[in-house]
């Protein structure tokens, strides 16, 4: 009865992301979860299969990461960071010898915030370089950076920013390649050279003196997850170089496993100039977020002159208690083998669910590590985008079966049809054969 009041209370309450409650998305209240599982109110459990996307990827409920926090708090729970302090130090130790190159951290709290940070280095940057008219940044569409106005901007999905105009100027799109629907008769690397070359058109037609940088993830995830082929991004860091603009990595949701390597950057030799991350830092369970700089770059702020400074005051950047969290959750995904192990998932996954690409609404299946997209569409020939309640049934009779999945895409440009599946890294054989089974008898259940 009592949980019952609950659910109550948060409707009455509660401001929901994305949807106020409706029939496909029913009140939910979680009361406890650990590994991959999560539990409602109602004591149902269900295997949170989009978990990824948050990136809880050690797992839920993982009493280390408890005690780091704990420990820490007991000890200094606070230090604003125009101080320094033990956690932030090592922290950014550690995260150099993973990204196995040299930068600087600066850190913030989300992934909104740290791309925020890279926008406002990059154009300081520039101007200190005497390059002031650099100051335009240019992403993909059906990329998401985040929910902040500078973020947002970036943000290349009309459905999240067409009621939220004017944003802030400056910001550029391009399309990003989408193997799947490439047009007939191009290769997939002729195709990916193409989309890189177009990029560099719309530099050159915007004026490349005036381009600040390129943000964007290693690969699309949110936005339907849209794989490039490697030359795509060879490429487009040889634009950035030979225009003197800067490559900024998006590694909110890739970085720390996901795609089967430390970052998602690492499947290309790339070795961007800015490289973000959040969420991933500490599997989500408190809020930390870096931007990484590369050390060059920051050379050029380190001049005493009060002009030359950064100015970016975070009261809850680098808290120590996140800091202790992400270098114990580091620990974990490096002992428990979590990168390689997403890959073996990844491709456990693939293979079970290869069947999929005969069934009459699945246009492509795409994944790389633990990160799953199947594409539904209404005709394989036509691949007009699936209807959204076929999308919706399917995602609400997985829930049934005790799985969440994902969606993504973008209802306003017409792609909101691509399923996505990314449990935590941790998930164990048996979870993943619970999560097989239910997409397989699902899937067959909506044949028709
Ligand atoms: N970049 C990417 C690629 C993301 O997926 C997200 C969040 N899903 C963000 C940035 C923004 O992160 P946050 O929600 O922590 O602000």
């Amino acid at each position: 009865k009592k949980k019952k009041l609950l659910v109550e209370k948060d409707r009455q309450n509660v401001w929901h992301h994305v949807s106020p409650y409706n029939k496909d998305n029913p009140a939910m209240v979680v009361t406890e979860a650990k590994g991959s599982w999560i539990t409602d109110h109602n004591g149902n459990r269900l295997l949170d299969g989009m978990s990824g996307l948050w990136c809880v990827n050690v797992g839920y409920g993982r009493e280390e990461l408890a005690l780091a926090a704990y420990e820490q708090m007991k000890q200094m729970a606070y230090a604003p960071m125009i101080q320094s302090h033990a956690p932030a130090i090592e922290l950014a130790e550690k995260i150099n010898e993973l990204l196995d190159d040299d930068y600087m951290i600066f850190y913030s709290n989300s992934g909104s915030d740290a791309n925020e940070v890279a926008f406002k280095i990059a154009r300081q940057y520039h101007q200190q370089n005497g390059e002031s008219l650099r100051y335009k940044f240019i992403s993909r569409y059906r990329a998401y950076h985040g929910s902040s106005m500078g973020a947002l901007s970036a943000t290349g999905q009309a459905l999240r920013k067409y009621k939220y105009e004017p944003l802030s100027s400056g910001f550029l799109h391009v399309a990003p390649p989408d193997n799947y629907r490439r047009p007939a008769g191009q290769s997939v690397k002729e195709y990916n050279l193409r989309r890189a070359e177009e990029l560099e058109e719309k530099i050159i037609w915007e004026q490349k003196e005036t381009i600040a940088g390129i943000i964007m993830e290693p690969l699309i995830t949110g936005g339907g997850v849209l794989i490039p082929h490697p030359v795509y991004v060879k490429k487009v860091q040889e634009i950035c170089k030979r225009h003197g603009v800067l490559l900024i990595i998006d590694e909110v949701i890739c970085g720390f496993g996901r795609t089967g390597k430390m970052f998602g950057h690492m499947h290309y030799d790339s070795r961007p100039d800015i490289v973000t991350m959040a969420k991933g830092l500490t599997s989500a369970y408190l809020p930390l977020s870096i931007t990484a700089v590369r050390k060059d770059i920051y050379e050029t702020f380190k001049n005493s002159e009060e002009n030359s400074h950064f100015r970016h005051v975070n009261t809850f950047g680098g808290n120590p208690a996140a800091c202790a969290v992400a270098l114990k959750n580091i620990e974990i995904i490096e002992q428990e083998n979590l990168v390689s192990r997403a890959a073996i998932l990844g491709d456990r996954l693939e293979k079970e669910l290869e069947e999929l690409k005969d069934h009459p609404y699945v246009g492509d299946i795409r994944s790389q590590g633990f990160l799953m997209g199947i594409e539904l569409v209404e005709d394989k020939i036509t691949k007009e985008p699936a209807l959204a309640q076929r999308v919706s049934k399917i995602i609400g009779e997985c829930k049934v079966n005790g799985l969440i999945i994902g969606k993504n895409g973008d209802t306003v440009a017409g792609y909101n049809n691509i399923l996505t599946i990314c449990p935590p890294l941790s998930s164990t054989d048996e979870d993943l054969d619970f999560i097989i089974t239910v997409v397989k008898k699902v899937f067959k259940q909506n044949e028709s």
